[in-house]
């Protein structure tokens, strides 16, 4: 199941995933959850989204040298938050046809869309 590409030397990516994009989870842990697109790393092909893949960060409450108040308002105990997912394991919901697709690279004047394969439309609204 692991298929690990070859990392690229430099350049840049191109991630299908956009930050904004109302994803599905195809693989893995967050099977089959929906959430939109936090933020995306290019360099490492990864996406972090919304309330999937979420971890539980265990943190103790750091008193050493400081006053019990400072370590009582810190932030102590479980916190959740979203872990960076593959995006190879995300799969853009439409918001025409609001179903998982595939993406369709199209040059549209000169610029680069992205396109629904299901119902063409595209999926970058038009602003
Ligand atoms: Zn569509």
């Amino acid at each position: 199941m692991a298929t690990a590409r070859k990392r690229h030397q430099g350049g840049t990516f191109q991630v299908h995933v956009k930050k904004g994009d109302q994803v599905s989870v195809r693989a893995g842990r967050s099977l089959n959850q929906a959430g939109r697109v936090i933020s995306v790393d290019p360099q490492r092909e990864r996406a972090i989204v919304e309330g999937v893949n979420t971890i539980i960060k265990h943190q103790k409450s750091q008193g050493s040298g400081r006053s019990p108040q400072a370590a009582a308002q810190q932030q102590s105990g479980r916190i959740t938050k979203p872990a960076p997912i593959h995006s190879s394991n995300l799969m853009i919901i439409c918001p025409t046809c609001n179903s998982p697709t595939r993406v369709a690279h199209r040059l549209i004047e000169g610029k680069q869309a992205r396109i629904c394969k299901r119902c063409s439309a595209a999926l970058d609204r038009a602003k």
